[in-house]
């Protein structure tokens, strides 16, 4: 059962109370029942599912639970509280610390995912402004280094591997040697897997955290193999000192809750769920949180962990500048960087909003990140003066040749260079528009007057007449950025 479903079952099964007229002891039973047969049938050990079941029944004594308290709301926090320590090890997870170099070393099978993982570490770090790097100690697998080498461009983070050297010991060593002399924050090795537990593996495993002393182990566990994860998990504990475990292949597959019940059993900290194959997929894992989320309740602290995240309180500053002071090309850097951050994972934000969870808006948001991404790239080129010129276009206007160098350093065509540059001065136009609006007297003008002189395109920029109409109520600052 998909981890979506067993929400859904989960939280029927708690609104079965609301609808009962007493609450007696059949009616706690049968919800009880309902509650546990969806956890075994989304693979949850059937140990601890008794135990859930017995701890709600010793939390609720009904005859002893005194009138006028709410025994609905009493049974319901109480279940939520037993799948909170279903999935909660009591343990604390490791932290890195900043300005030290933290080396993690991921482990685990073969295509559990650590290769993606590293990258989706890496990525989360280095966006949070750690100083990240990757490096590739993984010489069993053809085309390993390959792999982290294209996510690592991908994502700009530095990156050490390979394609000579056979000993995974002595490229790690290296790798990490190196990276510490440069004073890197994280340091990420990537190891191999085998198909099953072997003990070459283990060997080579143990090789490598003897070299590079990790200060971290975290064990990739694939979600999809069930109640297998807590044999596995322990195997892999007792060989290296395991730290933490992230659990990948979250996304709508079969035993999530099975996998998560199971590692949390090893006492492991699960510190990051993976939840697809792109390198935004990635979610830190708090066991409340995710349980709020399961039953739909919605995701309140994943959310505001997001919106920190994204930065959207700096908003208003962004508009500040764009409104007030002088328009530039490292405005739309900075706007457009949230834009890739809040599009990456506005998907992901929406489904922690109860309702929203089957949204389509996050496939929209793919095509438009693409676009997005690449004018980072081209501005990324862009040399200081360039990114500061307050008539960026007539700049490279005057001096075609600077189209043509941004354009090489970007890797991309002078065509695409220029469709941003007149994009720019478009926006640039745009804005002007709006500062006179916005600092106009005329108190009276109603959305539709506004509308006639604004260019169709930016209507629809600012969300089209109704997107017009809130901004005239006085919420436009948020539409400007957000539909830029
Ligand atoms: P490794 O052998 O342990 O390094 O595993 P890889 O990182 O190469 O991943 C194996 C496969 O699993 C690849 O096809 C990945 O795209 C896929 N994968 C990894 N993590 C996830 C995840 O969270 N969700 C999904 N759907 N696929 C994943
Ligand atoms: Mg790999």
């Amino acid at each position: 059962m998909v981890l979506a479903d067993l929400g859904q079952k989960i939280t029927s099964a708690l609104r079965s109370l609301s609808n009962a007229i007493v609450i007696n002891e059949n009616v706690l039973n049968s919800m009880l029942k309902e509650v546990c047969t969806a956890l075994l049938e989304a693979d949850v050990n059937i140990k601890l599912v008794k135990r859930l079941r017995e701890n709600v029944k010793s939390a609720i004594v009904l005859e002893e639970i005194p009138p006028g308290l709410n025994k609905k709301k009493m049974i319901q926090c109480a279940v939520f509280n037993e799948l909170v320590q279903l999935v909660d090890p009591g343990v604390n997870a490791w932290n890195p610390t900043k300005r030290k170099n933290n080396v993690i070393m991921c482990v685990g099978l073969q295509g559990s995912g650590k290769t993606t993982t590293c990258s989706k570490m890496a990525y989360f770090y280095q966006r949070k402004g750690w100083k990240t790097c990757l490096i590739c100690a993984d010489t069993y697998r053809a085309g390993a280094f390959d792999q982290l080498k294209q996510n690592a461009t991908k994502a700009r983070i530095p990156f050490y591997g390979s394609y000579t050297e056979v000993d995974p010991v002595v490229i790690a060593r290296e790798g990490v040697e190196r990276f510490k002399s440069e004073n890197f924050e994280i340091i990420i090795v990537d190891t191999s897997g085998r198909h099953k537990q072997e003990e070459s593996l283990f060997e080579e495993m143990l090789q490598v955290s003897n070299a590079v002393q990790p200060d971290n182990i975290v064990y990739v566990m694939d979600a999809s193999i069930g109640q297998a994860c807590e044999s596995q998990a322990k195997a892999f504990k007792d060989k290296v000192d395991v730290a933490s475990v992230i659990v990948t292949k979250l996304d709508g597959h079969a035993k999530g809750g099975g996998a998560l019940s199971a590692v949390a059993a090893t006492k492991s900290p699960i510190i990051f769920i993976g939840t697809g194959e792109h390198i935004d997929d990635f979610e830190l894992f708090k066991s409340q949180a995710f349980v709020k989320r399961l039953l739909g309740m919605g995701d309140i602290e994943g959310l505001i962990d997001k919106c920190k995240e994204l930065k959207l309180d700096d908003k208003e500053e962004l508009v500040n500048n764009m409104i007030h002071g002088q328009f530039t090309m490292r405005d739309i850097y900075g706007v457009f960087e949230q834009n890739v951050k809040k599009m990456g994972t506005s998907g992901h934000v929406l489904q922690m909003i109860p309702g929203f969870g089957n949204s389509d808006l996050s496939k929209e948001n793919v095509q438009e990140t693409r676009w997005t991404k690449k004018c980072i790239t081209i501005m990324d080129s862009m040399n200081d003066q360039e990114l500061d010129d307050k008539d960026c276009s007539k700049l490279f206007n005057k001096q075609p040749n600077r189209i043509q160098r941004v354009a090489r350093g970007a890797g991309v065509a002078t065509s695409d260079v220029q469709v941003l540059l007149s994009w720019f001065s478009q926006m640039g136009k745009n804005i002007e528009g709006m500062k006179r609006l916005f600092m106009s007297k005329n108190k009276n003008l109603n959305a539709n007057q506004v509308a006639r002189m604004m260019r169709p395109r930016f209507l629809h920029q600012v969300g089209g007449m109704g997107g017009l109409q809130s901004m005239m109520r006085g919420n436009g600052k948020d539409m400007m950025v957000f539909n830029m």
